[in-house]
C-alpha cells in the first residue's frame, strides 16, 4: 500500500495545540506521508506551540500582519495555501476548528478536489454573530469535508441535522484532550518546563488564583470594558489574585492594561507557552474565560469556568455543570465569581473532574480514519 500524503493546515494557537497530537500521530505512522503546513495567522503564540511539541512545518506563510482585515487575510491565506497545495498534491487536506486559515485551507482544497477531513466538526451556537465569524467558517468547512472528526454526540448531531452524510460523521472526541496528557505527561518527565510561574505563586502565596482569558472578538469594545471592570471589582477581595495572561491582540492589550495595571493582586502576563498555562489550570481555584479551548481544559481538570460569552458553541461543559455562562455583564460575572469562593457548596458542585470532550485518543482514531476513509 502506497502511503497516504496528509496536508495539515493550521495557523493560529489553538489549532496548533489541537493538531500537534495529530501531527505527531502522523509522523510515528508508516500509512502516511506527513506534510505541515502554517498560516501565521498568529505569529509569536503559534511558535510557542510549535516549539514544545517540536513540530517543524514544511510550509510557513508567515501571514500575520498588523491590523489585517478579514477579508485581506483570507484572501492571502486562499491564494497562499492553494499554492502550497498545487507544489504538494496531497491526497488529503486536515484542518481543524474555525478559523479563517480552516475555512480557507477547505475551501482552496475544495476548489481543486482534494478530500478534507475537518478536526472538531459539528460546533454550533447557532448564532452567525457568535462567534464572529468563526461560527459560520466552521459551517462552511462543514459543507466541503468528506471526513467530519466530530468531538461529541452533540456536535455529531448537530451535522446530521444539517443533511450530512452520518457515514461521513464519526466521533473522535476532541485532540486538546490528547494534547493537554502530553503536556502533562512532558511536564511530569521535565518540570522546569512549567516552573516560570514560581515567581507569581510566591508572590501570591496564601491567595486563590483566579485565571483569566480574554480575547473575543465579539467582544471587542463593551464586552472587554466590561470584563475588565468585572477583574478590577473582583481585585478588591483580598484573599484572592487574578492571573491574566493577556492576548498580543492591541484591541484586547490596550483595554487590559488601561484598566487594570498596578493592581496589587493582579498579574497581568505575556501569553504562556502550552506547559505553564496548564500550570495555571493546575493552581487555579477558578476561570474567567472567553476562550473555546478553556472551556474544554477547565472541564477536564475539574476547574470551574465562568464563561464570558452570550452563548456557546460548546454546551457539553455546561450541562456536566463545570462550566456556566456569565454573559459580558460585570454585575454577573463578580457575582457568579463571588459565588463560586464564598460557597463552598457552590463551588464543589462546579469542582468535578469530568471529561465530556474525550479521552486522549483522538488522534489515533482520526489517523485510522484518515487511514481508512
Ligand atoms: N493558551 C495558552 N497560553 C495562554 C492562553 C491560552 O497556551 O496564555 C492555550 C489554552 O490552553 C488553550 C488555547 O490556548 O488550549 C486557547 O486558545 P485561545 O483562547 O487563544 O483560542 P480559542 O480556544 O478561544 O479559539
Amino acid at each position: 500500500m502506497t502511503a497516504r500524503k496528509i496536508l495539515t493546515i493550521f495557523g493560529t494557537r489553538p489549532e496548533a495545540i489541537k493538531l500537534f497530537p495529530l501531527a505527531h500521530a502522523l509522523d510515528a505512522d508508516e500509512r502516511f506521508v506527513s506534510r505541515i503546513c502554517v498560516s501565521a495567522q498568529h505569529r509569536d503564540i503559534l511558535d510557542q506551540v510549535l516549539q514544545i511539541a517540536g513540530v517543524v512545518p514544511d510550509h510557513d506563510l508567515n501571514l500575520m500582519r498588523p491590523d489585517q482585515t478579514l477579508d485581506g487575510l483570507t484572501a492571502a491565506l486562499l491564494t497562499g495555501l492553494g499554492k502550497v497545495m498545487d507544489e504538494e498534491k496531497p491526497d488529503w487536506v486536515v484542518v481543524q476548528g474555525d478559523t479563517a486559515t480552516a475555512m480557507s485551507g477547505a475551501l482552496a482544497a475544495y476548489y481543486r478536489q482534494i478530500p478534507v477531513c475537518h478536526v472538531e466538526a459539528g460546533l454550533r451556537s447557532g448564532n452567525i454573530y457568535h462567534p464572529w465569524p468563526e461560527e459560520v467558517n466552521r459551517k462552511v468547512i462543514g459543507t466541503i469535508a468528506r471526513l467530519h472528526c466530530a468531538p461529541t454526540e452533540t456536535s455529531a448531531a448537530a451535522l446530521t441535522r444539517e443533511n450530512v452524510d452520518p457515514a461521513t460523521v464519526h466521533v473522535t472526541g476532541n485532540t486538546i484532550i490528547d494534547a493537554l496528557q502530553w503536556v502533562t505527561k512532558r511536564i511530569g518527565d521535565e518540570p522546569s518546563l512549567a516552573t516560570g510561574l514560581a515567581d507569581i505563586e510566591a508572590r501570591f502565596a496564601g491567595k486563590r488564583i483566579v485565571g483569566v482569558t480574554s480575547h473575543r472578538r465579539e467582544n471587542f469594545g463593551g464586552g472587554l470594558e466590561a470584563i475588565a471592570d468585572a477583574v478590577r471589582r473582583l481585585a478588591a477581595r483580598d484573599d484572592i489574585a487574578l492571573v491574566f495572561p493577556v492576548h498580543p491582540n492591541p484591541n484586547v492589550r490596550a483595554v487590559m492594561n488601561g484598566a487594570l495595571e498596578g493592581l496589587n493582586n493582579v498579574a497581568l502576563i505575556e501569553p504562556l507557552d502550552y506547559p505553564h498555562f496548564a500550570r495555571l489550570l493546575d493552581i487555579c481555584t477558578l476561570m474567567l474565560t472567553d476562550s473555546g479551548g478553556v472551556q474544554e481544559e477547565a472541564p477536564a481538570l475539574g476547574k470551574p469556568v465562568l464563561v464570558m460569552r452570550e452563548t456557546t458553541e460548546r454546551p457539553e461543559g455546561i450541562e456536566a455543570g463545570t462550566a456556566k455562562l456569565v454573559g459580558t455583564d460585570a454585575d454577573v460575572i463578580v457575582a457568579e465569581a463571588n459565588r463560586l469562593l464564598d460557597d463552598e457548596a457552590a463551588y464543589s458542585a462546579m469542582a468535578r473532574a469530568h471529561n465530556p470532550f474525550g479521552d486522549g485518543n483522538s488522534s489515533a482514531r482520526i489517523a485510522d480514519l484518515l487511514a481508512s476513509s
